[in-house]
């Protein structure tokens, strides 16, 4: 059963000595009921509290990390299975399929998509960052995985049924932590030993839920933490019964033969691209940790990246933007002064409403705890006497001496108390009420 932090925290030395990484013993044991360390962090831990705590404070899902730097994917380390009881932690790896079949045309095409696809939406840098090479050859394995590490520092998974195979090829790249795939009943031992030998992560395959249990029995009394489960599923309907299944044993029953993080390969599934993106689609909704496309098309990449940064932000805090004053196509003294609320999808609303109005413009961004304007306005964040104070300490007025503010059109009512508020020399004005009327607004703002 779970211990709570309070218990854990009785267990600890209660130095505060810091050497985990956190600040507290407690703190250490609130992470630790959270699933979000590990006891191993803590070099203090007494044999007897070793033995009380162990299993319980393991994150029910372990933590796996695939590839280093900028292309690194963190899975695993959920804690919930559905994302309103708390938030999912990481968004799942997207990647693309490489074999040793492709010609050098389409290698090279794929690996420049990796390295160069990239998008950003509400602030966050979206993008692919898994490698998945196939290749019986070992030399051609070995190959590829060098020539995606060099070309695109792509995360890579080497796939091969043979653990000398896979050595070969991860040895030289072992720092980049590259996955194994996959170990399975008939080469378990000798997957497992290279993945020990290397300190890499490994994938393990079964094709059931009780032979991937069975092997991941294994994984667990080896000591192995760095494992990926593919339970081999054939259908839409297997995708979403064994991601499922294998969520809530981990979760609901802390099965640790089954508390790893999964990987997922809809490019096998079927020839039809939007198919192809129909079941990815059901693996980022369902608890997928790596999902392996045949191709890199924008058209499916695109809309299953925001897919599962939809799943993956936290429900309970608001995409929310720094305070400050952002320059939009370059401003001068004499170009208006907007102000708004620093929830990202209002930001980035207006800050692309203004950019495309070619109207040189100071966007006032206020930190109202990442609200939009009218939730800010009725909890009293956006209002009057907190305006002024903001504006008045930003330095918009030496950006811009006319100090004539522009407020949004759904607060109007506040513009005569915001006038009241910023004193002599201010001016407020009200704008439109929609970002789509703002081009609009702008341009009849500056010829006037
Ligand atoms: S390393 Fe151990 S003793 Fe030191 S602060 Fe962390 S939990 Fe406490």
């Amino acid at each position: 059963m779970a211990l709570s932090g309070l218990q854990i925290f009785k267990l600890l030395p209660k130095t505060n000595c810091k050497e985990c990484g956190f600040p507290t013993c407690m703190a250490f044991a609130m992470q630790l009921a959270a699933g979000k360390a590990e006891l191993d962090q803590c070099p203090y831990v007494t044999e007897e509290a070793k033995a009380e705590l162990g299993a319980a404070s393991a994150p029910p899902i372990r933590k796996v990390i695939i590839g280093a730097g900028d292309m690194a994917v963190t899975v695993g380390e959920e804690t919930v299975l559905y994302r309103h009881e708390k938030r999912f932690e990481h968004m799942p790896g997207l990647g693309v399929l490489i074999t040793e079949d492709m010609d050098d045309a389409t290698v090279d095409k794929l690996l420049g998509q990796l390295k160069d696809m990239e998008f950003n939406y509400v602030g966050q840098n979206l993008r692919p960052r898994v490698a998945a090479i196939r290749a019986a050859d070992p030399a051609k394995l070995a190959a590829l995985a060098a020539r995606a590490d060099s070309a695109a520092g792509a995360a890579l998974v080497l796939i091969n049924d043979d653990a000398g195979a896979l050595k070969a090829a991860a040895e030289p790249l072992k720092d980049k932590k590259p996955l194994l795939y996959a170990a399975t009943e008939e080469n378990f031992d000798a997957v497992a030993a290279v993945a020990g030998e290397l300190g890499v992560p490994m994938a393990i395959k079964a094709d059931s839920l009780e032979k991937l249990a069975e092997l991941g029995q294994k994984a667990v009394d080896a000591d192995l933490k760095e494992v990926v489960l593919d339970p081999s599923s054939a259908t839409l309907g297997d995708v979403l019964m064994d991601q499922t299944l294998i969520r809530r044993a981990a979760i609901k029953q802390t099965f640790r033969p089954l508390g790893f993080p999964t990987i997922g390969f809809p490019c096998d599934m079927t020839d039809d691209p939007m198919l192809e993106a129909v079941y990815a689609s059901v693996f980022v909704a369902k608890y997928a940790g790596i999902v392996i496309l045949s191709d890199l098309d924008p058209a499916r990449v695109l809309p299953l990246l925001y897919l599962s940064q939809n799943i993956y932000t936290d429900p309970q805090k608001p995409m929310q933007m720094e305070q400050g004053i952002y320059p939009i196509n370059e401003p001068t003294e004499d170009s208006p002064i907007l102000v708004t609320t620093n929830f990202s999808l209002t930001y980035f609303t207006v800050s692309s409403e203004v950019e495309a109005s070619k109207v040189p413009a100071w966007l006032c961004i206020m930190d109202v705890e990442g609200q939009s304007v009218l939730t800010a306005w009725a909890a009293g964040k956006f209002v009057a006497d907190a305006i002024a104070p903001f504006l008045k300490k930003s330095g918009i007025d030496e950006k811009a001496p006319h100090k004539k503010v522009i407020i949004p059109g759904y607060v109007a009512q506040i513009s005569g108390e915001l006038d009241e508020e910023l004193g002599d020399g201010w001016e407020v004005q009200v704008g439109v009420r929609e970002a789509a009327d703002i081009p609009k607004f702008l341009r009849q703002w500056s010829a006037n």
